[in-house]
C-alpha cells in the first residue's frame, strides 16, 4: 500500500508527521505571496503574538525554516563556548540525539540518563545542579521515542535557580500539553509543526529568553543560518532573514488562531484524554505502558511488547486497515509499539482506531 495523494484511505497515528485535516491542508494550498510583503508582516506579527499567548511568555518568538533537529543545533551553537561544558539531561532517542549534536560540533556535554522508560526526576536533576555550576541545561520535555513526559513545572524553577540557561526540546509536546514558559523559568522552548499542531512538515517555532540573547551575543561562531541574533533582528520587524516555506507558516497563523479562540485548555484536555483511551485499550489487551507511572506523555504511547506479538505484522496489519501506527523506535524496535492521536484527531477517531487495533490484534 502507497501514498496516494489522490485517494489516501488511511488515518496517521503516528508521533510526527500527524494527521493534517482538511482546512489545514486548505490554508496549504493557498496561492503564495512573497516573505517581503505586507501580507507576511501581518501573518508573522499573528504568530508572534498568539505563541506568547499559547506558552504563557513574554519571551521573543522565532520562527526558523527547518525542522526541529535545526534548533537543537542551534542551541548548542548560539549558547555554548568552545571551553564550556553544558549539561545534558537524557531519557530517549531525542535526548541522545542532541549530545551528538553537541559533541559533532564540538562542544562538551556531562551527560545525566535514565534507563528508557524512565523519567526524569526533580531529584536526579537536583543531583547534577549540586554537582557543578553550568551555563546551559539542556533537557526534553515530551520524549517520543518513550512516551516520557518530564516534569518541567518542577525542574524549571530548579535550574533558574542554578543560574544556567534552560533550553528545552518540547517538539513533541507543545500544542498538546500545556507549557508556561515564565513561570517554568524556561530559556528556550522549541518545537515543530508536524506534531500536535497539526501542519506538515517543514518550519520550527521557538520562544526564547532576553538572557539567551544577552548569552548568545558573547559566543562567537554562532553560523549563519541558525543565528538567533540574525533571526531577532529581522523578526523584530516581522520579516525572515532568509526565505521561509510561506505556506506553513501561513497554516501555522490559522492553526494557532484556531486553538486560542477554542481555549487551549480544550487542546490540552483533547490530548490527555485520547492518550489515556489508548493506554486503557492497550492494558485491556493485557498489554504495559512502557513509560514510568507519573511520567505518561499526553501526546504519545509507547506501548510495551509484553505478549510477544509480530510487531511489524501488526503495525503493517493495521496499515492495510486503514490506520498508520508505528514500531518502536531505534533499539525499541519489536520491543514496543507506538499511537500517537495529536492534533486535530477525535475522540471518535480514536475510538474506531482502537476498535479495528483490537480487530487486527485478534487476527494476529
Ligand atoms: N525532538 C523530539 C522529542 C522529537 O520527537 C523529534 C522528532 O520526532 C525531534 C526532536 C526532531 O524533530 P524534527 O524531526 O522536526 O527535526
Amino acid at each position: 500500500k502507497q501514498f496516494n495523494p489522490d485517494g489516501k484511505d488511511f488515518k496517521l497515528f503516528t508521533p510526527g508527521p500527524v494527521e493534517s485535516p482538511e482546512w489545514v491542508l486548505k490554508e496549504m494550498g493557498k496561492a503564495n505571496d512573497t516573505h517581503r510583503s505586507l501580507a507576511y508582516r501581518e501573518m508573522h506579527r499573528s504568530i508572534r503574538t498568539n505563541l506568547q499567548k499559547l506558552l504563557s511568555t513574554k519571551n521573543e518568538i522565532l520562527i526558523f525554516a527547518n525542522s526541529g533537529t535545526g534548533i537543537l543545533e542551534a542551541c548548542v551553537r548560539n549558547l555554548l563556548k568552545d571551553d564550556e561544558t553544558g549539561l545534558f539531561f537524557t531519557c530517549g532517542a531525542f535526548g541522545d540525539r542532541w549530545i551528538s549534536i553537541a559533541k559533532m560540533n564540538g562542544k562538551k556535554s556531562d551527560v545525566v540518563s535514565v534507563d528508557w522508560g524512565k523519567g526524569i526526576s526533580p531529584e536526579i536533576v537536583k543531583t547534577a545542579l549540586s554537582k557543578k555550576k553550568y551555563p546551559v541545561v539542556f533537557i526534553t520535555f515530551n520524549e517520543t521515542s518513550t512516551g516520557v513526559l518530564n516534569p518541567l513545572e518542577i525542574i524549571g524553577p530548579m535550574v533558574k535557580e542554578s543560574g544556567a540557561l534552560l533550553c528545552v526540546d518540547c517538539v513533541s509536546g507543545m500544542g498538546g500539553t500545556r507549557l508556561n514558559v515564565d513561570e517554568w523559568g524556561i530559556d528556550v522552548a522549541l518545537a515543530s509543526v508536524q506534531k500536535s499542531f497539526g501542519i506538515p512538515p517543514g518550519i520550527s517555532i521557538c520562544s526564547i529568553s532576553e538572557r539567551t540573547f544577552e548569552k548568545a551575543k558573547t559566543v562567537e561562531n554562532r553560523g549563519f543560518y541558525f543565528d538567533f541574533l540574525k533571526l531577532k533582528k529581522k523578526g523584530e520587524s516581522d520579516e525572515h532573514p532568509i526565505t521561509p516555506p510561506i505556506p506553513q507558516i501561513r497554516t501555522l497563523k490559522t492553526v494557532l488562531e484556531r486553538i486560542i479562540a477554542e481555549d487551549p485548555e480544550n487542546f490540552y484536555k483533547g490530548h490527555t484524554e485520547r492518550t489515556q483511551m489508548i493506554r486503557d485499550w492497550a492494558i485491556k489487551n493485557g498489554f504495559e505502558i512502557f513509560s514510568e507511572e507519573g511520567y505518561h506523555s499526553q501526546t504519545v504511547v509507547t506501548i510495551t511488547n509484553n505478549k510477544n506479538i509480530d510487531v511489524a505484522k501488526f503495525v503493517n496489519d493495521m496499515f492495510e486497515s486503514g490506520y498508520k501506527i508505528v514500531n518502536g523506535y531505534g533499539s525499541l524496535k519489536g520491543k514496543t509499539f507506538r499511537m500517537a492521536p495529536m492534533g486535530w484527531i477525535t475522540k471518535e477517531e480514536t475510538q474506531k482506531m482502537l476498535d479495528t487495533a483490537s480487530k487486527v490484534l485478534k487476527a494476529l
